[in-house]
Parts: C-alpha cells; structure tokens; sequence
C-alpha cells in the first residue's frame, strides 16, 4: 500500500492511539486509483473525475463532492468491486489503531449502467465476501493481533421515497447476510427530507433489533427541528456529526470545520467522536482527524477522551468495550513510559476522563 500522507506527518502518539471509527462510508473510501481499477475490470472509460496528477479534480463544497461521489461509484458493480473496497479501508483501519469500525454503506447509490439499481444481495454478497478476504489475510500475515472488528451500518437515502428504503428493509432483514449489519442509518441531502419522513421505516428496523442513526448536522436548515425529530420521535441511538463528528469533512461546509462546537461539547462530557466521513475523496483518514483536531487546540487528553467515547457510543457487547477500553489503558501507560514520565503523572481517570491533579501539558 502505497504510504499516506499522514503517516509521514502525524506523530506516532496519534497514528497508533487505539480508537473506534463510527462514521465512515464505505463509498466515500474510494481512492482515485481504486476507481481506475474498478473501471478498468469492468470495462468502462474511467469518469472525467481526475486531475493531471490522477487525483481527484478538486472540489470545494458538498455539491461538488457528491459530484465526483456519484461519478466514482458508477464504477462500481460486482461482489468484487465491493470487495475491494472494502479490503482497501480494512487494510487503512489496521495501520491506524483502529480496533472497531462501523462502517455505512448505501445501497441505493450503486446503479447499473442502464440506471437500474444493484440489488441488495449483490452489495452484501460483496461485504462477505471482502470479510473473507480480510480474514484470509490476517492468517496469512499473522495479523490477528491487529484485528478491525467490523459492523456495518446500511444507511437510506433521504431523498428516495420512502417505499424504496422499506424495500430495502424487507430485503435486508430475509438476507442470510443480515448478521453482520448492527443497524440502519441515513444520509443526503436533508432539504425538504426531515428524519420523521422514515418514522415508520425506522420503526420497523428497531423493531427487527437493529441499532438506528441518522446524519443530523448542526447548522443546516431546520438543524435543530431535524435533531429533535431524530432524537424524540424516531428515537435514534445516535446522531451522525451531531456525536460522530468529521472535522476534515466539515471543512467542506464550514472553514472552521466546527472546530469550537466540537471541543466545546467534548468539554461539557458531551460523549462526542472523531471520525473521517470520506476520506478516499477528502483525505486525512480517522488518525489525520484526530491530529486535525490537536493542531486545532485539542489536548491529548481531550483526544483520548474522545478515544474512549468512540468505545462507549460503539454497537458492540460490553465484553468488547471492556476489552477496548483495557487496550487504551495499556497504551496511555505505555506511551507514558516511552515518552519518560512517571506513569501517574499522565494519568487519565478512565471512568471520567478527568486528569488528576499534576496535570501534565500536552507534549509535542
Ligand atoms: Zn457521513
């Protein structure tokens, strides 16, 4: 793989920082050249998406994001394809100290060339079969030590009907694959698509036993309205950028990426995460995110409090969190040895995030 950016740049404390990602489109980790082959396999011209350099042309909003988005995933059609995908971030995750990833996937974005959307079963076929590739992988390398667990989070599209996404639902839920998807989510432009439009929808996921989130962004139209719909009427048991938060993805909507807001609910033990959205298409990856977000002023202390948040806000048994949060104990310790200070000294309390008195400044 070829070496990212942030590899060279990052400080290792963040690189290897054991965390959860709970916000990241399988879509939107599509790097340029993943898309060339993509096409290629399948025949296509590849899209006029790239620049000179073979980059993404650039973008500087969401419309021009969802733009080339759209233009990317058209190459994308077999079980193989999603496979790939999905091996590309898994093989990203594992270099990052990613322990869990809850990853989203939207099933009406995949259309054949004839406008046809793909079926279901294709995508999830896809996902399977990249989890056996992944599991092949680790035995090979001996990597099981670094294992990502994964579950994965089919999102709706707000502005399809909603007879589309209770289809959708049905097909999931008759699916032989269904066990390794946690819970539903939803995303696109929420213009004139509020949460309680997919009410019923929801209703009937959370009655399947699925978990349910829901991208409500802060300074939208009817931001606020939108969240107490999500929160008080559908019920969801998380907001995607109201908790799981994007700071390189923010950057395309606002210039200070929220940066405030973010350190302002952390700091009132608001139980915010630090995620990557779509980092194939807007880079910086979850460790980049997470030094975006130090150079912006977080302290690391803030930074693993956010670490831990992602353990307790991540859909998986309290066996797992306890295991988690057990590996980002031992690495704070760890890291405080290498960097030659008395364990206490650095100490963070686990339960409350709260530093003990002798507070330690942030290194560099
Ligand atoms: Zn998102």
């Amino acid at each position: 793989m070829a070496e990212e950016r942030w590899q060279t740049l990052v400080p290792p404390f963040f690189a290897s920082l054991p965390k959860c990602e709970l916000h990241v489109h399988l879509e939107g980790t599509l790097e340029p050249e993943a898309v060339r082959n993509l096409a290629e396999r399948n025949g296509f011209e590849p899209p006029d998406i790239f620049d000179g350099d073979g980059n993404y042309k650039p973008f500087f909003n969401m419309e021009g994001f969802r733009d080339i988005h759209r233009k990317a995933i058209t190459c994308v059609q077999t079980p193989e394809d999603i496979a790939d995908i999905y091996l590309g971030y898994l093989e990203r995750a594992r270099c990052q100290g990613i322990m869990h990833a809850e990853i989203s996937f939207n099933p009406q974005i995949y259309r054949r060339r004839n406008g046809e959307r793909i079926p279901l079963t294709t995508i999830l076929e896809g996902i399977q079969l990249g989890r056996e590739l992944v599991t092949e992988m680790e035995a090979e390398t001996n990597a099981q030590t670094r294992r990502v667990s994964v579950r994965m989070i089919m999102c709706f599209l707000r502005d399809r009907p909603i007879a589309e996404a209770d289809t959708i639902l049905t097909e999931l839920l008759d699916s032989p694959f269904k066990s390794f998807v946690a819970g539903v989510g939803l995303e696109g432009n929420d213009k004139n698509h509020p949460p309680i439009k997919f009410k019923d929808v929801f209703a009937r996921a959370k009655e399947a036993g699925l978990k349910t989130t829901m991208h409500c962004d802060i300074n939208l139209d009817n931001s606020i309205k939108h969240i107490r719909q999500a929160v008080h009427d559908v019920g969801v048991d998380r907001i995607d950028h109201g908790l799981t938060c994007c700071p390189t993805s923010n950057f395309f909507v606002v210039p200070d990426f929220k940066r405030k807001d973010i350190m302002s609910l952390l700091n009132q033990g608001v139980l915010i995460t630090i995620n990557s959205d779509n980092p194939g298409f807007m880079g910086g990856y979850l460790t980049g995110n997470f030094y975006k977000m130090f150079a912006a002023g977080l302290s690391k202390e803030e930074l693993i409090q956010a670490a831990m948040n992602s353990i307790s806000m991540s859909w998986v048994s309290d066996q797992q969190k306890q295991q988690m949060s057990e590996r980002l104990h031992l690495y704070i310790r760890e890291y405080a040895l290498i960097e030659g200070r008395d364990e206490d000294e650095l100490r963070v309390e686990l339960s409350t995030g709260q530093e003990e008195e002798g507070k330690v400044s942030p290194a560099t």
